[in-house]
């Protein structure tokens, strides 16, 4: 008997109690899943203490039972729990929901489950003795062989007798069973990833060298100071500064060797899916099979999988893209977080935590190292290195003093142009090609073209539900592009025209990013009646006609959300382009980063200003970072590389300074303007976002927010209070937004300001209605 207190996985920022049967009891422990009865239905919970009475008062009635002990045992420990506890506080989000983040999906709604298959096994006793083969050998040799390998084996999948063992071996396994020597039983198998991917990852990695290269004098000092730093076991973050191909990887991975050699574990973060297939064939070249791998590009039965072998210890290193961060890996040694800056870290809805960070905190009470690698690091860490708090380590050069490529400034400003690319830019295409080498052309918006509108009135597609255009999609441009292509229409910057009368009537469609409407446009315009819509500006889509159009006989590849919907579709993607069968690639930011493919010696970025014209104070800082990491794939093996990059904007500074390969100057500069406006890393930010259907109560009810927050500020000098205002997307999904930011001083006040702003409609009822939701240290203000 007793209590437990349970973290139930539903919107309420509440622990509640249950009483426990003497049956349950022994299993009911901290850190266990369970099941409860909660209001009519059943939900699942976490144990979070075990209480002998329950606190007084505030409960009426009687308690509820726990009903059932979930798993074999419990998930957290009490460390890792003490972790969860800090994300809930730090994020503002409820204890039951943050704890659902720990386990992979499928698992919470118990509906992945071990995969087993039936296989013959010796039986204990009798079929698992040599001395058994040895007296079969005489009589009945086939069945000697066989049972022979299934006790060498373990045992044998039943489905795999037949092409294992042949005709013969069948009979053989059928006497076995019948003399009682085998029996079925029923065993797990799990579902690898990288089984799956082994074929294409085998091609991504084939130019990395067998053994561990001697390490660059830079790479050396690194690893020395990293090495001390393992030694001591306790916790260092380090700054891995250094420009693209510098070997910052080799780094991690001699690093993480040192840590396992220790008998520790590595966690490795990676950014994005389109980074991992490489990044993990590097890992699995250094260190064979003992790597779990965790990215949402899994099936469900995958990711589980992985999961469990973690947690039971079968690998010691785990890598994968944000959610990784909670791998259930004991005895934490090293935390790598490559490219650190990269905003994909930050998951942007319901437990809005960020991974990098929740990894710091996590390494700090392992007490393990951690290394945040990146050639343009965020502000935040930059500002954290420079002034003391993480120790850096430079590595300013690349590795065989390959020279970083030379980045040429193409202004398109106040051109009238035929195409999306540049005379330089289609020159350079051009030479690449002829010396048989390969480009890589980034654009960093898919689609056909990015706005429709009515060259005679100036309607322009809207979403009806979401406050962004709608994005024009053309139909399959395989199959005879040239007959059906639409004729252009050239017209004032900044933008490409297309005549949409071409393309309507069923063959293409407009479509919605954000909320995934889609509609066919019509000929004539909606509002005025004539048929004059046309398309403006260029998507990936755009520029791959365009570049098929320009260069007939090259092979070119798309690479953007459109194109890698499958499973594994990016993977082959980049397998065609490591074994040479891709000449042009183009995509979106997926491409931007970590690609490490000798054979690309030119860059392109067609427009260098999608970053650049974003409504947020990080638009000059990601535009910095876009920039060199795309520069960052030209000339990483034995040929020189180069990069055009075309911009309206040729002398911003975002621009300049990526050219110019100066990430301090940079970094000096842009520091300075947010030490002026105090944002990060002067300032914590919170932005609370309040949104719902009807315009008028999210208005209002931001207002109440924004007094609210006056009324819990005053006093607290080192808080300032923006807003309220629309959200630059001002409504997204139907749901209009407002938001009032909070730049704080300092954590607490942060926190203070969250509870607050929280608080408004506390009370009320809480429905789909109205929302009131906080970011805390916002990525996106968008
Ligand atoms: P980064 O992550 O800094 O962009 P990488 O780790 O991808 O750089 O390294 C760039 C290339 O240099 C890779 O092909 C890698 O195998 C190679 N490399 C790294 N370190 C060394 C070294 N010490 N000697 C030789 N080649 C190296
Ligand atoms: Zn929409």
């Amino acid at each position: 008997m007793g209590f437990a207190e349970v973290a139930v996985g539903v919107p309420l920022d509440t622990t509640f109690h249950y009483t426990v049967s003497a049956a349950l009891s022994p299993s009911v422990t901290v850190g266990r899943r369970v099941r409860v009865p909660f209001g009519k239905r059943r939900a699942t919970g976490w144990v979070i203490s075990r209480p002998e009475t329950i606190p007084e008062g505030g409960f009426d009635g009687e308690l509820k039972a726990v009903e059932a002990a979930l798993d074999d045992g419990p998930l957290l420990s009490e460390d890792e729990l003490a972790l969860y506890k800090w994300i809930a506080d730090y994020y503002q989000h409820p204890l039951g929901l943050t704890l659902k983040a720990a386990v992979p999906a499928g698992m919470e709604k118990e509906r992945v489950r071990p995969k087993t298959e039936r296989v013959f096994a010796p039986v204990a006793g009798t079929g698992d003795d040599p001395g058994v083969v040895r007296m079969l050998r005489a009589k009945a040799p086939a069945q000697a062989s066989v049972l022979e390998a299934i006790q060498a084996n373990g045992n044998i999948p039943a489905a795999d007798v037949k092409a294992l063992l042949g005709p013969k071996g069948v009979a053989a396994t059928a006497a076995l069973l019948k003399k009682g020597l085998i029996a079925v039983r029923r065993v797990e198998v799990l579902r690898s990833p990288l089984s799956r991917a082994s074929g294409t990852q085998s091609d991504i990695v084939a130019h990395e060298p067998s053994g561990p290269p001697p390490l660059t004098p830079e790479q050396a000092t690194a690893h020395t100071e990293i090495v001390c730093a393992i030694d001591a076991a306790t916790f260092a973050p380090f700054l891995l500064q250094g420009v693209t191909g510098s070997g910052k990887t080799e780094v991690y991975l001699r690093a993480i060797r040192e840590v396992i050699d220790r008998g520790k574990t590595a966690l490795v973060l990676v950014p994005e899916i389109a980074l991992t297939p490489q990044l993990v064939g590097r890992f699995r070249a250094r260190f064979g099979e003992g790597i779990a791998v965790l990215h949402s590009g899994l099936s469900d039965g995958e990711r589980y999988d992985e999961w469990r072998r973690i947690r039971r210890g079968d690998v010691s290193i785990a890598v994968g893209a944000r959610s990784a961060v909670f791998a259930p890996l004991k005895n934490l040694g090293i935390l790598v977080v490559d490219e650190e800056h990269d905003g994909s870290y930050k998951q942007e809805e319901g437990l809005r935590y960020h991974a990098r960070d929740v990894g710091v905190v996590r390494a700090q009470r392992a007490g393990a190292v951690v290394i945040m690698g990146s050639a343009t690091p965020s502000l935040e860490t930059w500002h954290n290195a420079t002034s003391g708090r993480y120790k850096r380590l430079m590595l300013s050069k690349r590795v065989g003093d390959r020279p970083l490529p030379p980045v040429e400034i193409v202004s398109i400003a106040g051109k009238r142009r035929k195409s999306p690319l540049s005379e330089k830019l289609q020159e350079a295409i051009r030479e690449t090609l002829g010396r048989r080498e390969q480009a890589i052309l980034f654009l960093n918006r898919r689609g056909y073209a990015p706005t429709v509108i009515c060259d005679d009135c100036g309607h322009v597609f809207k979403c009806q539900d979401c406050s962004v255009s709608m994005i024009f999609h053309a139909p399959g441009l395989a199959k005879k592009a040239k007959s059906r292509e639409p004729s252009l229409f050239i017209e004032d910057e900044p933008g490409l025209e297309t005549n949409l009368g071409d393309l309507a009537g069923g063959r293409g469609w407009l479509k919605c990013h954000y909320c995934g409407r889609q509609a066919h446009p019509k000929e004539n315009c909606p509002q005025c009646h004539q048929p004059e819509l046309r398309l403006l500006g260029v998507g990936t889509q755009r520029l791959e006609r365009e570049l098929k159009e320009l260069y007939p006989d090259a092979r070119v590849a798309r690479m953007d959300r459109d194109t890698t919907s499958r499973r594994g579709s990016h993977e082959e993607i980049l397998a065609r382009l490591a074994r040479g069968e891709i000449d042009l690639l183009l995509g979106t930011q997926m491409i931007a980063k970590g690609l490490d493919f000798p054979g690309v010696t030119l860059v392109g970025v067609v427009l260098a200003d999608t970053t650049l014209n974003l409504a947020d104070f990080r638009a000059a800082e990601r535009t910095f970072q876009l920039l060199t990491q795309v520069s960052g794939r030209a000339g990483r093996g034995d040929l020189p590389g180069k990069v055009i990059v075309q911009t309206f904007h040729p002398e911003h500074y975002a621009v300049a300074l990526a050219a110019a390969h100066d990430f301090e100057a940079f970094a000096a500069r842009e520091v300075e303007s947010r030490r002026e406006l105090f944002y990060p890393p002067y300032s914590r930010l919170v932005n609370v976002r309040i949104h719902g259907v009807e315009r008028s109560a999210v208005e209002r009810t931001a207002m109440d927010v924004r007094d609210r927050l006056d009324i819990a500020l005053k006093g607290r000098t080192d808080a300032k209070v923006v807003g309220p205002a629309p959200a630059p997307l001002s409504m997204i999904r139907g749901r209009h937004r407002w938001q009032v930011m909070v730049r704080a001083g300092s954590s607490a006040t942060a926190r203070w300001a969250g509870r607050a702003a929280l608080g408004v409609l506390e009370g009320q009822k809480k429905g789909d209605a109205l929302r009131i939701e906080l970011d805390v240290d916002p990525q996106s203000l968008l």
